[in-house]
């Protein structure tokens, strides 16, 4: 059975791959709009800003991947990176925890958020 979540930083780091492909499909399309100039132009701008925010994002996961923990995950013994207190393993999805507290319970993305636990 799949698990549902995914590991935060491939999660990220697949959004921004899957919008520079965005990008330059908008750009693409924006070719067969060569009669209308402005089309066109408002096509290549936005192809451009999409590729520019994917770069802007891949520079995020690295500030992130400083800030995340390392930790060998304990399935299947491979060292992977978390954020926050909960995560997924990177390479086989196990649920991952820091807080001692949360050990052996259910994976919930809400533990991620501190307001659930006051
Ligand atoms: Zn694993």
């Amino acid at each position: 059975m799949a698990k549902p979540y995914k590991n935060k930083i491939n999660r990220i780091r697949s959004f921004a791959l899957s919008l520079i492909f965005i990008g330059v499909i908008i750009m693409y399309v924006g070719i067969f709009f060569r009669s209308n100039q402005i089309l066109m132009l408002i096509f290549m701008i936005l192809g451009v800003f999409s590729i520019l925010g994917s770069t802007v994002i891949y520079a995020w996961i690295g500030m992130l991947s400083t800030k995340a923990v390392q930790v060998v995950c304990p399935s299947c013994g491979k060292p992977t990176k978390m954020l926050g207190r909960a995560d997924m393993c990177g390479h086989c999805r196990e649920p991952l925890t820091l807080d001692p507290t949360l050990e052996g319970k259910e994976f919930d993305e809400r533990y991620n958020k501190k307001s659930s636990q006051e």
